[in-house]
């Protein structure tokens, strides 16, 4: 029997009966030695000694309550757990051993059980793997980077199958701000097999809407993304996400999002602090405005965040919105932003991804709430702007090599 340490990253009830769960896990072993020496781990190298795996399962409602220690209640996003895994069993998960990898290992889960976080452990282990001891950066170090880039002409949606990538660019397409960089991962990583080459011309900074790595795994195969800045929202995070920040601090471009801020504006748009409290719900939203003419093309991406824990967006009307969640639904959240008369609604998700994204229910909504110009990531890269009818320009890169070529508008 193998024992970890798991941090709940992922839940979703997928039908009324069934639950996906994906846990950030490692040995406990080597977190235990981590945790005895509770240096700091942003600067110094001690966790780059602990591995890290993904671990995805799904678990009947019915068989949560037979885990010792888990209930409805316990099983929240964010959680610190202790997993132990066997050979054999009945509850089986998938465990993944790098994020690049889509081919898992069958594991059985013998015992979850839940580390309450008042406990001496359940503090320790939340505030050693945590962006703790960095800073908030200041709203003036946000807003320079942000009013450094050009003023954007289009939004783009990239296919990155599961997962979440979007940018403002310039009339070519070349990006001039990353709004998350992620992906398909764990079961879905097969949706995103194609990786994408980006591009950094502008040397664009990324935004990211909150920490699940279906929005930043991207990170992982193209490194160059490491070299530019990041504005990240302070949430309670895993080993392999404190790894990431590791590598982003250490090059100094870590920028920890102001969390006493409710909103960032700057010269194409605004960054919002979104109020839930799920990690989905907890990050940053983007509206980008695009001036055109005497009127602006404004758009809304939310991230996987429920609309209603988006501040501001109540009153506002957009051209563009990418739909929260990748289309996932959120039975109780009903409210759908409002839409001008000329719009764009894009949903990005994987052919066949394990969700089931986009569900019916979240496309009836949008579509009842007018939002009837629909495209899909799963037929290539996509563009919005105030030209709908305009050509779409080539090679974003200006003949470079990046993959980021636009296929519908
Ligand atoms: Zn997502
Ligand atoms: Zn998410």
């Amino acid at each position: 029997m193998e024992s970890f340490y798991g941090f709940l990253e992922e839940f979703e009830l997928r039908d009324s009966e069934e639950y996906f769960i994906r846990f950030d896990i490692s040995p406990s072993k080597q977190l235990n030695v981590i945790l005895e020496n509770q240096r700091n781990l942003i600067v110094e190298n001690d966790i780059e000694a602990v591995s890290s795996f993904l671990l995805e399962l799904k678990l009947n409602k019915s068989k949560l309550k037979e885990f010792s220690t888990l209930s409805e209640r316990t099983v929240r996003e964010g959680q610190w757990y202790r997993i132990y895994l066997e050979e054999e069993g009945e509850v089986s998960a998938i465990q993944y051993q790098s994020l690049d990898n889509n081919e898992g290992i069958q594991k059985f889960i013998s015992k979850i059980e839940f580390i309450d976080g008042r406990t001496s452990l359940g503090k320790k282990i939340s505030s050693v793997i945590s962006l703790d001891k960095i800073k908030d950066s200041s709203e003036k170090s946000i807003t320079e980077i942000l009013n450094n880039i050009k003023l954007p002409s289009l939004i783009t949606v990239y296919n990155v199958g599961q997962g979440g990538c979007n940018a403002i660019c310039d009339s070519l397409g070349v990006p001039l701000l990353y709004f998350d960089f992620g992906g398909g991962i764990g079961q879905n990583s097969y949706t995103y097999s194609n990786k994408h080459k980006f591009c950094f011309t502008e040397s664009p900074p990324i935004i990211l809407s909150h920490w699940d790595k279906d929005h930043w795994v991207s990170a992982e195969f193209d490194n160059i993304s490491l070299d530019t800045n990041w504005i990240v929202p302070r949430q309670k995070i895993g080993v392999s996400h404190l790894k990431l920040a590791r590598k982003l601090f250490m090059r100094g471009n870590l920028y920890i999002y102001p969390s006493h801020l409710t909103s960032i504006p700057f010269n194409a748009g605004m960054l919002i602090k979104n109020i839930g409290k799920s990690i989905n719900d907890s990050g940053i939203s983007l509206i980008s405005r695009i001036k055109f003419k005497n009127d602006y093309f404004t758009t809304l991406l939310p991230g996987d965040c429920k609309y209603k824990n988006i501040p501001y967006i109540n009153k506002m009307k957009f051209n563009g919105l990418i739909a929260t969640h990748h289309g996932g639904h959120y039975t109780r959240d009903v409210k759908i932003p409002l839409a001008r008369r000329s719009n764009r609604i894009v949903y990005s998700y994987g052919l066949n991804n394990t969700f089931n994204h986009p569900r019916n229910h979240s496309i009836r909504k949008h579509l009842n709430a007018y939002w009837n110009n629909r495209l899909d990531t799963t037929n290539g890269n996509i563009m919005l702007g105030p030209k709908f009818k305009t050509k779409i320009p080539t090679q974003p890169c200006r003949n470079r090599s990046c993959t980021l070529q636009i296929k519908q508008n």
